[in-house]
């Protein structure tokens, strides 16, 4: 076995917690890709139902940011800010500044430079909270010159859901971390496939609520229930009715238009210089479309800003469950799922759910947006929030929050020390695997931990 390198070495000093004049809280957010509100009621799905009874819950939801898309909206719930601002408005999208396509995958190519633009793991980092953040989208990217203090090197859906709770669980056992966020991506891919509708998608959602069940067992046996948790999803999924071929049924050409589009739930394209009216008065000949310009674009949507990134026309179809495709070519479009539409509609609503020192029990909220998650994070950890992330708040919210004096306090497993912690991150290359190893020296005990954060596979 052969060490290739090491990534980074990481050495600091644990401050003294019981100086704080309040307890730390730890908050765990999980998503669970595609997971659509309606699943809730439609399916028999015991603990996540328990867990949003005993907790809050949003009976209506959580409303995703426009377009209802995985990229732009865990970067909505992690920033506070629209796609607008955050400047993520596709799965992937070019962008003319600096002249590269930008999708989950990218790597610190200079497309987190705004210093507005500040997860919340960032936050915490540099406001001295301590986070890990498993597979989820962005988490391996720098912002600011900033990341957290352990981040999944490369996404994979190899990792089975136990093991990614398994590692949270860790973290906050045995290091002083007190924000987790995690990554799942189901029920997004069954969704696809099979379609919401599909009793496929119940034996998903039912493996799914088992592994919240061990979660839970696991927060109670290892953490003392001191846990806050947050479950949620990005956006929802709904049955592809029908689809749209702008280029192949001759609405368009691909020579008046750039070639860097994007398709989906809505099809936005660049025209070549002075070709705008022209390619404007084509796609409005499409039955059952709302055509706009980049600035006619409704306000509601959050979507004009990013000239960089946009292009500037448009095309939103007028019925839920119409698809826009890019081909030239006829060929049979086989999801039976999608999502990316209005973000208002019921389909698209995502899950929210809470439970945990920090939270009332069984409250129930009408819905809220996930711009607001951010901002909730900020109050559970006592951040300062960022001042540009102004989409969201918590104002309307606090029904949700127990008051400091109502507060359990049950004993708390979160170790009150002084200590040295290092970490090291190596690769082993005839394993194909990347580790985490934690040294913890703790009153002269030497703890050392090792968990698997990845398998590296290309996608
Ligand atoms: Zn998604």
């Amino acid at each position: 076995m052969l060490i290739v390198y090491v990534f980074q070495v990481v050495l600091f000093i644990y401050t003294d917690a019981t100086k704080q004049s309040s307890k730390k809280q730890r908050l765990l957010i999980i998503s669970l890709d595609g997971f659509r509100h309606d699943y809730l009621r439609e399916h028999y799905l015991p603990t996540l139902n328990r867990f949003r009874n005993e907790g809050v819950r949003a009976t209506h939801g959580m409303q995703p940011t426009y377009p209802t898309l995985t990229y732009p909206n865990h970067i909505s719930i992690a920033t506070g800010m629209y796609p607008e601002e955050h400047g993520i408005v596709h799965n992937s999208f070019y962008d003319r500044l600096l002249k590269l396509t930008i999708g989950m995958n990218n790597r610190d190519d200079g497309q987190w430079s705004d210093p507005k633009v500040e997860p919340i793991w960032i936050t915490a980092t540099k406001q001295k909270i301590k986070s890990a953040v498993l597979f989820w989208p962005a988490c391996h990217n720098e912002f600011d010159g900033v990341r957290p203090l352990i981040y999944s090197w490369l996404y994979t859906d190899d990792i089975p859901f136990r093991e990614k709770i398994d590692n949270a669980i860790n973290y906050f056992r045995e290091l002083p971390i007190q924000l987790v966020m995690l990554y799942h991506f189901e029920p997004d891919k069954q969704g696809h496939t099979y379609g919401p509708d599909s009793p496929k998608i119940y034996d998903t959602l039912l493996r799914l609520d088992f592994d919240i069940e061990y979660l839970l067992n696991k927060t109670k046996k290892e953490l003392n229930d001191d846990l806050n948790i947050i479950i949620l999803s990005d956006h929802g999924m709904g049955n592809v009715t029908g689809v749209i071929r702008p280029f192949f049924e001759k609405y368009l050409s691909p020579k008046s238009v750039e070639t860097n589009l994007l398709s989906g739930a809505l099809f936005n394209v660049m025209p070549k210089h002075g070709l705008t009216k022209k390619v404007y008065n084509k796609l409005i000949n499409i039955p059952n479309v709302t055509v706009y310009r980049r600035n006619e674009i409704p306000e509601r949507f959050h979507y004009s800003k990013p000239k960089h990134r946009l292009g500037e026309i448009t095309v939103f179809p007028n019925f839920e469950g119409q698809i826009l495709s890019r081909t030239t070519k006829k060929q049979i479009y086989n999801k039976k799922g999608n999502h990316g539409w209005d973000n208002t509609l019921a389909t698209m609503q995502a899950i929210f759910m809470a439970r945990g020192p920090s939270f009332n029990k069984n409250v129930s909220i009408h819905s809220l947006n996930n711009v607001d998650i951010y901002h909730i994070a900020c109050h559970i950890l006592k951040l300062n929030p960022n001042p540009h992330a102004t989409a969201g708040s918590i104002v309307d919210l606090t029904s949700i929050f127990r008051t400091i004096e109502t507060m359990t306090t049950s004993s708390s497993t979160f170790t009150s020390i002084s200590s040295t912690i290092t970490t090291f991150t190596t690769t082993m290359n005839n394993a194909n695997c990347l580790y985490s190893i934690y040294v913890l020296i703790e009153k002269n005990i030497i703890i050392i931990s090792s968990y698997r954060v990845l398998y590296p596979t290309v996608r």
